[in-house]
């Protein structure tokens, strides 16, 4: 089992790449941000306690958080992994090697999706999504300026980052992904 790690600002591509992987590859996906949409969709209780926190773009706090993931990651034991959306923050990245830790996983890989502030942007209002209204995105970036971005030094510094040029088109990123998988030997 490889466990590989989707890192890049709101509007990177992040859900469309690690999509294409899942399509293609039939890697297996936990993605933070979905689920989290579908106890909201769905008004379950986790749902009415995070509902504020995505409608004004803010991080879910990380006990809730770290407590999904942890259940998902037993649910999706074996095969590849794609981790899209988490971990955001420094304790989650912390909590999230413990918890690879004791089924005797780790992370493999960090695949960071560069992209400018303004082409992200651009992206989002295009796309439309129900946290995409400028002062929610406003508060994503926020967000992830303090919280997320330190954890791209904590996974720099275990040499396990690896970059890619987020601005090509969907297909030539996956392209660049898949060649860095390959040489890697995490895909035939
Ligand atoms: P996403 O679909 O990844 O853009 O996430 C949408 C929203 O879900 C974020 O703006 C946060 O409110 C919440 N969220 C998703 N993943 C996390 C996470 N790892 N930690 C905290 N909040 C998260």
């Amino acid at each position: 089992m490889v466990v590989i790690i989707f890192l890049g600002p709101p509007g990177s591509g992040k859900g469309t790449q690690a999509k294409l992987l899942v399509e293609r590859y039939g890697f297996r996906y936990i993605a933070t941000g979905d689920i989290f949409r579908w106890h909201m969709n769905n008004n379950t209780e986790l749902g009415k306690m995070i509902r504020e926190y995505l409608e004004k773009g803010e991080l879910v706090p990380d006990n809730i958080t770290i407590r999904v993931v942890e259940q998902e990651i037993d649910r999706v034991r074996g095969g590849n992994l794609i981790l899209d959306g988490f971990p955001r923050t420094l304790e989650q990245a912390q909590k999230l090697d413990e918890i690879l830790d004791k089924i005797g996983k780790k992370v493999d890989l960090v695949i960071y999706l560069r992209v400018s502030k303004d082409e992200a942007v651009k992206r989002l209002l295009a796309r439309g999504r129900h946290d995409d209204q400028p002062q929610t995105i406003a508060r994503r970036f926020d967000e992830y300026k303090i919280k997320t971005r330190p954890i791209i030094e904590y996974y720099k510094s275990k040499k396990l980052l690896v970059e890619v040029n987020g601005e090509q088109t969907i297909e030539d990123v996956h392209k660049d992904i898949v060649h860095i998988l390959k040489n890697m030997g995490f895909l035939d």
